[in-house]
């Protein structure tokens, strides 16, 4: 098997793993590999924006505040604090770099969402904002020499020796390869693409909490994904997300009576926590017999709709919906998986040499329910104290060959990803109970035996890693009897006993 010797191994390419790059670069060679293109990633496609305290009006024990309530007392406290006190030095680097954010004037232009207290979300290009990110981070870590990029280059497995991390395996031009550092960084981001309805793209199949699980690492609160209430619905279009930043600048939500209904639901309507507005949609949903409920934005003014969100407007109108005049239907999505490999502030796994960063880690930040718009910044924060911590490792990669070479494979691939996927979506999506956890537990029991083999393929590599991630959620959710943050349960609708209690995975799950 070929080889290769790196001080520093990142892998994904997207906000987390790009500034980790970039903290490593002075120190030493650092090689970024990424499953696809080096832009393809949750990242580039992120709207509404970055949540920051940029303005006196605000301050960093609002932010800490707003972070706290919306994780319904599942967050990591000294998490979030640190988060919101980094936040802003992060952003003023990223300005220092090139970054575009919208002005108004002189000043930035700050925006609402949803369960901020404040006007504290900077967007740039109107509702581009992580686009906007890829281009600068990937540009600042163009300009070091020492960072070199793997793109297609799909990570299969970390190379584990004596219970240390010493790299990865990547599949790349069709050979394995195996890469050996001194310290790993997973970025991968998270895995939005096990239910059948999100906004997450392709490369979102939940690999590096799989990756880092068979390693031995811990995974903790994946319970908790996080569903947006607002994609596009329509049958010719992609699952396109309609930024929540529309519901701030004042658009609301109709049923297809042409009722608004979200004031029935909470005090705060349109503007009321994630998982509330999903599952009011639901509920809509089901009373009217519908399959969608709509988004309106007719009342507010054309011109500034047209400049505040041009990328949601040109993407609608490619299919016969214009924004400002038409009501545009919408359903609910898979969006963010709180939690992860477990990490302690500074990025460090419970494996010695193993580093995560991004929606693939759980810092605990978000706790039971992310605040809309931190999830660009924890990849900001942590990515770079990442890459610091990393500087630190003692690790001396030896260059093991612990590779299982013997190869299957799966006939009828498609059929089963689809089938996972549906699965998760209807058995354990927004609402869930026992009865369909168990649903969900018996279909990917059947699947089993394919995350205990090996495969050389991205697809087959793909789902295997859809199927463990899911096995696990559905665990997870079935020992949590109780409803907490996004994971609601309709036959548990308490908050349960021991809520406060986080729920870890680590291999051991494999052997039962
Ligand atoms: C449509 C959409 C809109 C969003 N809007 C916002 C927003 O407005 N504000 C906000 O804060 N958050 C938003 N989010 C969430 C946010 O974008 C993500 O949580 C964040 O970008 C994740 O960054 P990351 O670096 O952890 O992962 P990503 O940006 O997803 O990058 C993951 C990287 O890992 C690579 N990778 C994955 N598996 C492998 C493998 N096996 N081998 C090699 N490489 C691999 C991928 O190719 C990619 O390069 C949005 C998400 C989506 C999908």
């Amino acid at each position: 098997m070929d080889s290769e010797s790196v001080d520093f191994l990142i892998i994904g390419s997207g906000v987390a793993g790009l500034r980790a790059a970039i903290e490593l670069a002075p120190f030493g060679d650092v090689l970024v590999v990424t499953k696809d293109k080096p832009s393809e990633s949750s990242t580039e496609y992120a709207q509404g924006g970055i949540a920051a305290v940029m303005s006196d009006e605000d301050t960093v024990g609002i932010h800490q505040e707003d972070t706290l309530k919306a994780g319904d007392g599942l967050c990591r406290e000294d998490a979030v604090k640190t988060l919101v006190e980094e936040g802003p030095e992060r952003i003023m680097e990223l300005i220092s770099w090139g970054a575009e954010f919208d002005r108004e004037g002189l000043k930035l232009a700050l925006t609402l969402e949803a369960a901020h207290s404040k006007r504290r979300i900077l967007h740039a290009h109107g509702d581009s904002t992580g686009k906007e990110l890829e281009r600068v981070l990937l540009s600042k870590a163009r300009s070091f020499p020492s960072v070199r990029k793997y793109p297609f280059a799909y990570t299969i497995d970390l190379i584990i020796n004596n219970g240390e991390c010493h790299g990865a395996y990547v599949l790349r031009d069709n050979k394995v390869i195996a890469l050996f550092a001194k310290a790993t960084i997973l970025a991968t981001g998270g895995a939005g693409r096990l239910f059948s309805r999100t906004t997450n793209p392709f490369v979102a199949t939940g690999d590096g909490m799989a990756i880092a699980v068979r390693a031995g690492a811990e995974l903790e609160d994946m319970e908790f994904v996080q569903f947006h209430p607002t994609s596009l619905y329509y049958p010719a279009a992609p699952q396109f997300l309609l930024s929540e930043s529309m519901r701030g600048e004042g658009a609301v939500l109709l049923n297809i009576k042409g009722q608004r209904f979200m004031d029935d639901y909470h005090a705060k309507a349109e503007l009321a926590p994630r998982d509330v507005v999903s599952r009011a949609i639901i509920s809509e949903m089901v009373k009217t017999a519908s399959n969608h409920v709509y988004l309106d934005l007719r009342h507010l003014d054309k011109k500034f709709v047209k400049n505040r969100f041009p990328k949601i407007n040109s993407t609608c109108l490619q299919y016969d919906i214009d924004i400002t005049e038409d009501l545009i239907p919408v359903s609910p999505a898979a969006h963010y998986i709180m939690g992860g490999v477990r990490t302690n502030l500074d990025g460090e796994s419970n494996i010695r040499g193993l580093y995560a960063a991004g929606e693939v880690a759980c810092t605990g930040v978000h706790g039971a329910n992310r605040l809309a718009s931190n999830s660009l910044l924890e990849g900001l924060v942590y990515g770079a104290r990442a890459g610091k911590a990393a500087l630190n490792t003692k690790i001396k990669p030896e260059r093991i060959s612990g590779y299982n070479e013997e190869v299957s494979s799966i006939s009828d691939i498609y059929e089963i990803r689809r089938s996972l996927r549906r699965t998760m979506w209807e058995k354990t999506g927004i609402i869930r109970c026992a009865k369909s956890l168990k649903q969900a537990e018996t279909k990917l029991l059947l699947w089993k035996e394919i995350t205990k083999q090996n495969f050389i393929t991205r697809n087959e590599l793909e789902l295997k890693n859809m199927i463990t991630v899911s096995f696990i959620i559905v665990e997870s959710a079935l020992l949590r009897k109780g409803s907490v943050g996004a994971h609601y349960r309709s036959d548990h609708k308490d908050r349960g006993a021991n809520w406060q209690e986080h729920i870890k995975w680590d291999k051991a799950i494999f052997r039962s």
